[in-house]
């Protein structure tokens, strides 16, 4: 990364060059004088800053804080109803639940007999990011992001979240298994030319994790059936998390070009649903033993600091000039406070942390064109009380477009975060509009394609294993 002092001196140059540009009479306003830098976007699911404040006093997320101290971070306001899937779908488009069309993890129409059906990538009525790029030529790489599969062909490489039901509860549409990716299963990448050598790399993950196992359960002994269920709850989040990193870190060495390297990593969510009365033991009639909070209530906080390690290779292996952009769709609080907390009751019952009513989630920003805010006080010591409101999860795409130079769809609900942005680089790229980004019967169109029978009797058999058709 190039120093501040250094990035100071380039602004001036770039910023006098403009200025020469513009005295001589050339117009800088079409033109732009220099490319628009690559943006990294890093998806993570759920992550709260009051678990994030006391990790950076303690200096446990040394990436966060980096990109902090020489940009901004902040909170970010989330929506209802506070899904997942639906979120990082506004996120991805700009665009308001009722648009996009999808309403939460599962289909609204069930399958003809009454099983859950999943959302599929068609089910989304309106763009997204990666689509929008493609039609201006220019290359995203999305990896496991929020229905996605099968992968959309786009220009650069995509790679689909795939989720299956439970089949053991196949009724109970929380119980959603997402993120896992399936050595023979085909669609999860796109181009397919791709598939075999991305997917090479869910071995080695899986090889991997049981050392992170170990080490965010810093060798716990016994386990009692109730913590090792939400344990066990866990992993085939972590795996994926493991899965996607290496994939990413695959693309990003292999050189790839690219304008967005989009990646969500969602088991802060998922720890955070399972572990938070571990956590925050006294707020629960139920407290778990002294003992099991010993162990289990460093979970969350172990697998944060594991996230911002993750974060620390991806910015280590992206391009120095990139833009970077950590988002998540909401924060967490505990839930369930007065509940019986037994190993028998149904997983769903179990939740010890939610995020019902959409409390604000994290957003830190850094980059060649990211405006250097400051705090009252340094990263380290920030309390809730310094962290300003930075926008909301409907600011992400129209802020990416405008990082990108790319017009901002008029149709979008959310606006380009301005203040983010540095004076020089709305001086030289300033925010075009256009009406709409959605071509007419774009939907109609996917869905013609989806119908279209080219699917092989096995992969049709196993779609309706996954639960994505009947
Ligand atoms: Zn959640």
């Amino acid at each position: 990364m190039v120093l501040p002092r250094a990035r100071l001196w380039i602004s001036i140059v770039v910023g006098l060059v403009v200025l020469g540009a513009v005295i001589v009479g050339l117009s800088p306003v079409d033109e732009p004088a220099t490319a628009p830098h690559p943006v990294l976007l890093i998806g993570l699911d759920g992550m709260e800053w009051e678990v994030a404040l006391p990790l950076l006093r303690e200096g446990r997320l040394p990436a966060l804080a980096g990109l902090m101290a020489r940009g901004t971070g902040g909170e970010l306001a989330s929506m209802r109803p506070t899904v997942s899937p639906t979120i990082w779908t506004t996120i991805a488009t700009g665009r308001s639940p009722d648009e996009h069309g999808i309403r939460g993890f599962t289909h609204r129409e069930p399958n003809e007999d009454g099983t859950a059906r999943l959302y599929t990538s068609f089910d989304r009525k309106v763009p997204a990011f990666w689509n929008i790029l493609t039609r201006f030529g220019r290359r995203s790489h999305v990896i496991g992001w929020w229905n996605t599969f099968p992968a959309e062909p786009i220009e650069g490489v995509m790679v689909a979240q795939v989720n299956t039901l439970d089949p053991g509860e196949a009724t109970f549409t929380k119980e959603l298994w997402k993120g896992s990716l399936f050595e023979d299963l085909e669609g999860q990448v796109y181009p397919p030319a791709l598939q075999a050598e991305l997917l090479a790399e869910i071995p080695d993950a899986d090889a991997e994790l049981p050392d992170l196992a170990a080490r965010i359960l810093r060798g716990v002994g016994e386990v009692g059936p109730l913590e090792q269920r939400l344990w066990d709850n866990c992993l085939w989040s972590f795996r994926a998390d493991l899965t996607y990193h290496r994939i990413a870190r695959r693309l990003l060495t292999m050189r790839e070009p690219f304008d967005v390297l989009a990646i969500y990593l969602g088991g802060s969510d998922v720890a955070g649903h399972r572990f938070w009365r571990y956590l925050q033991p006294d707020l629960y009639a139920n407290r778990p033993e002294e003992t099991t909070v010993a162990r289990f209530g460093e979970v969350i906080p172990d697998y944060y600091a594991y996230l911002d390690e993750l974060i620390g290779e991806l910015l280590e292996a992206a391009p120095d000039d990139c833009n970077v952009l950590v988002v998540s769709d909401h924060g967490m609080k505990p839930a369930n406070v007065d509940a019986p907390y037994t190993a028998k009751r149904a997983m769903r019952m179990l939740v010890s942390g939610a995020h019902k009513g959409a409390p604000a989630g994290l957003f830190v920003a850094a980059g060649p064109d990211i405006r250097r805010v400051g705090f009252a006080r340094p990263v380290a010591d920030l309390t809730r009380e310094d962290l300003p409101s930075l926008g909301s999860v409907a600011d992400i795409t129209p802020t990416l477009l405008a990082l990108l130079d790319l017009p901002v769809g008029r149709d979008m609900i959310g606006t380009v975060m301005e203040d983010l942005l540095r004076p020089s680089f709305l001086e030289e790229h300033p925010i075009r509009r256009v009406d709409s980004h959605t071509p007419p019967n774009w939907f109609e169109q996917r869905q013609s394609v989806a119908a279209k029978p080219h699917l092989s009797e096995e992969r049709l058999e196993q779609l309706r294993s996954l639960g994505y058709i009947e």
